[in-house]
């Protein structure tokens, strides 16, 4: 019923314009070149697969990726870049993609939509010669070098690699928040308030926001545009979003908070198949409590995107990729992580563009050192 694409026009218009963009992409790309294909089993399947060689191929499609494209193509190092293609349920263009206004990046004194200023950043990779395609990273094999990184329809051969994967929402699982049978996920249960909050479903109803995060306070205040009252459930008493984005929520007569609160429990409205309301637990009081609500929102952080790497760099107990403090060298000299794929506690547009620089400075430092030179990869 609340179909995701079909409900955010702007990752809709991205997904589909990328698909696009790769049409005419894969039919004048420059730096397509054979090479031997290995004999691991493996990558047995590597003859089916278009084969590009390049200096570098950057993963990812956030701030981060875009800013290690911008320096790495000025530096002529006509990197290749994998924007995925609704890569964790994500349009290229990443994270921002997903929310309103950014306020907060320097040189916008109005702000800027996040969508907008994604394909800003992408403009302006392409302008300087990134090649871009539109596909997802599903493999890579950095156990020799040169690596090799791998999508459904292509195998690229690369002497550096970039990874800046980014981060995706996290969900909570209790009965009622599953899909399908399940519960009532995307009928009415979403982790995206800027993509799903304007669907007739949540018009003028009672609304729900789980967190105490930036997200969450951001998330509650867009929600007050359409929903009757938001509450935002809170497990402690008290939250660590910033306080801007603290007193903006609090400040507005439509939130209400629930302090030490968890849901437990999510029920359907009679006949409707939709969202009906929570129940939800106070865990001073372990009292359980009926709340209606007809839209109900995760805004309760993110997991790092680094299940492809498959174990081939190391990664933290939270699976972020570990980096050498003050650089972004990973566990195999010549993959480089950039962006919220490294980053638990800043995890800003900001500081993942400013690592994006830092990989593509690393990189091209990495790629004079091995003696890298155009078109030659092994
Ligand atoms: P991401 O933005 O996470 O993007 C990475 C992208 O790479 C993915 O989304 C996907 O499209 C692609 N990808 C993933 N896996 C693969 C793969 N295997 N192959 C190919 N491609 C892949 N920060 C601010 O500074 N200001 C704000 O106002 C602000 N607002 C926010 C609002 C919301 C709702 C959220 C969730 C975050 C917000 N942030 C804000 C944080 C900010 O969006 C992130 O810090 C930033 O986007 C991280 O950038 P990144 O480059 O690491 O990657
Ligand atoms: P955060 O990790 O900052 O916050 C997550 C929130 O969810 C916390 O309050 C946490 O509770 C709660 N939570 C986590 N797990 C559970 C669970 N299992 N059950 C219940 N509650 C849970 O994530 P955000 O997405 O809010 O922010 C991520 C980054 O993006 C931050 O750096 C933030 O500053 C940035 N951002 C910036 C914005 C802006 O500047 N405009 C807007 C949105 C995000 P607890 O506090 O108890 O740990």
């Amino acid at each position: 019923m609340l179909d995701r694409e079909m409900h955010c026009f702007p990752r809709l218009r991205n997904a589909l314009r990328r698909a696009r963009d790769l049409v005419g992409l894969a039919t004048t790309s420059s730096a397509a070149a054979s090479f031997t294909s290995a004999t691991s089993p493996k990558i047995a399947a590597m003859e089916d697969l278009q084969k590009l060689k390049t200096r570098l191929c950057i993963i990812g499609s956030g701030p981060a990726a875009h800013t290690a494209a911008i320096y790495a193509a000025r530096a002529e190092l006509e990197p290749i870049l994998f924007e995925g293609f609704m890569a964790n349920g994500i349009a290229p263009g990443g994270q921002l993609t997903t929310t309103t206004d950014v306020e907060n990046f320097p040189g916008f004194p109005k702000g800027i939509l996040g969508y907008e200023f994604m394909e800003r950043c992408r403009d302006q990779s392409v302008r300087f010669g990134t090649q871009i395609h539109t596909e997802t990273v599903n493999r890579v094999d950095f156990s020799t070098h040169p690596f090799k990184v791998f999508t459904d329809s292509r195998a690229v051969i690369a002497d550096s690699v970039i990874v800046a994967t980014g981060a995706v929402a996290k969900r909570l699982n209790f009965p009622g928040s599953g899909e399908g049978k399940e519960g009532f996920w995307n009928r009415g249960i979403s982790a995206c308030a800027v993509c799903d909050g304007a669907a007739p479903i949540f018009r003028n109803k009672p609304l729900a926001v789980i967190g105490g995060g930036d997200s969450a306070m951001e998330e509650a205040t867009f929600l007050t545009k359409y929903g009757s009252k938001v509450y935002i459930i809170h497990r402690r008493d008290e939250f660590r979003a910033s306080k801007i984005m603290q007193n903006r929520a609090m400040s507005n007569p439509k939130i209400d908070v629930l302090w030490n609160s968890v849901v437990v429990e999510a029920y359907g409205e009679e006949e409707k198949g939709v969202l009906g309301g929570l129940k939800v637990k106070n865990l001073v009081s372990e009292e359980v409590s009926d709340l209606k609500v007809s839209g109900l929102f995760f805004a309760i952080g993110h997991e790092p995107a680094t299940k492809f790497l498959d174990g081939q760099l190391k990664l933290d107990s939270e699976k972020y990729v570990v980096t050498k403090p003050g650089t972004t060298q990973t566990s195999v000299p010549g993959v480089f992580a950039a962006g919220d794929v490294q980053d638990k506690k800043y995890r800003q547009a900001v500081t993942a563009a400013g690592t994006g620089c830092m990989a593509a400075l690393e990189a091209e430092h990495y790629l004079q050192e091995i003696g890298s030179q155009e078109g030659k990869s092994d």
